[in-house]
């Protein structure tokens, strides 16, 4: 059995907030290595429900990585992820290792959306099929119910119109909304963006963030990756500033993006703004 993970010794005022809608993510002493190579390095990080976070950074610092951790995409060697109090899937305590299995990861990972810079839609089905896909084969949901529900979603990203489209004919602004409305279909507790418009040409990537600003508004806990430095000042409530798999500065946008107390994270800002 796997057990309740404790709570941390120091609280910040904000973690303690009741949950409503869910979606705190503790990350605790994450380590993870690739070979010889060190890609986190003790990640501690607290994301309180609802809030958005921007992970910022340059190239290699482990971004990615964190990202896949927090879904158990990547299975980290030290330290353990929570979500709402419930183990991501691993987590070594000293000499005892603490294993979801397979079946429970994988409902776990229900909470948990994702969406990458490739859209990495299916080509070969619809964009409704795209859609309710993942809710009748993961939730159950009756075909109906789901249909109706993408439909929801799809008017909810801009893309009522679109939904007998195949992905080829859609702009990559367009993809994105589509991923992003296919992320939500699992009515997940948190979404993490890994970069989701770096892929896109310029002239698409403001309606991409417009849906993604509208979905900060909605109560469900995000963290997006980004470069977007202004993106990040107007939406996030936290940045994060990576570098060597360290988290070497974290705070509110106005303080971080503004006034940042780390060398690393002003010469950061200078390349990139
Ligand atoms: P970022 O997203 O910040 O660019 P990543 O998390 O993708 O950084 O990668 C961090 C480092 O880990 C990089 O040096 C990358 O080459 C390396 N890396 C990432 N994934 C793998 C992997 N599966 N095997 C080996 N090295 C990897
Ligand atoms: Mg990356």
């Amino acid at each position: 059995a796997v057990p309740a993970v404790p709570a941390p010794a120091v609280f910040s005022a904000r973690s303690v907030l009741p949950v409503r809608n869910g979606g705190e993510i503790r990350i605790t002493g994450v380590s993870k290595s690739f070979g010889t190579l060190k890609v986190l390095d003790e990640v501690g990080l607290t994301l309180r429900p609802g809030s958005v976070t921007a992970i910022i950074g340059q190239s290699g610092s482990g971004k990615s990585t964190l990202l896949r951790a927090i879904n158990h995409l990547e299975r980290v060697d030290a330290g353990f992820i929570a979500i709402d109090g419930e183990l991501i899937g691993y987590r070594q305590d000293g000499d005892t290792l603490y294993e979801l299995k397979e079946k429970d990861i994988l409902a776990r990972r229900v909470d948990v959306g994702m969406v990458f810079q490739s859209f990495n839609l299916f080509p070969h089905l619809t964009v409704i099929e795209n859609l309710v896909e993942a809710p009748i084969a993961v939730r159950g949901l009756p075909r109906a119910q789901a249909l109706a529900e993408a439909r929801e979603l799809l008017a909810r990203v801009g893309l009522a119109d679109k939904a007998d489209a195949f992905p080829r004919q859609l702009s990559g602004g367009q993809q994105q909304r589509v991923a992003i409305a296919r992320a939500l279909a699992l009515r997940p507790k948190v979404v993490l963006f890994d970069e989701p418009t770096s892929a896109l040409d310029p002239e698409l990537v403001g309606e991409v963030l417009d849906v993604i600003k509208e979905l900060a508004r909605s109560g469900t806990t995000l963290v997006i990756v980004t470069h977007e430095i202004g993106f990040a000042r107007e939406v996030a409530d936290q940045v994060v500033f990576m570098e060597g798999g360290r988290i070497l500065e974290q705070g509110p946008p106005s303080r971080v993006l503004a006034a940042p107390d780390h060398p690393r994270t002003r010469e950061f800002l200078a390349k990139v703004l």
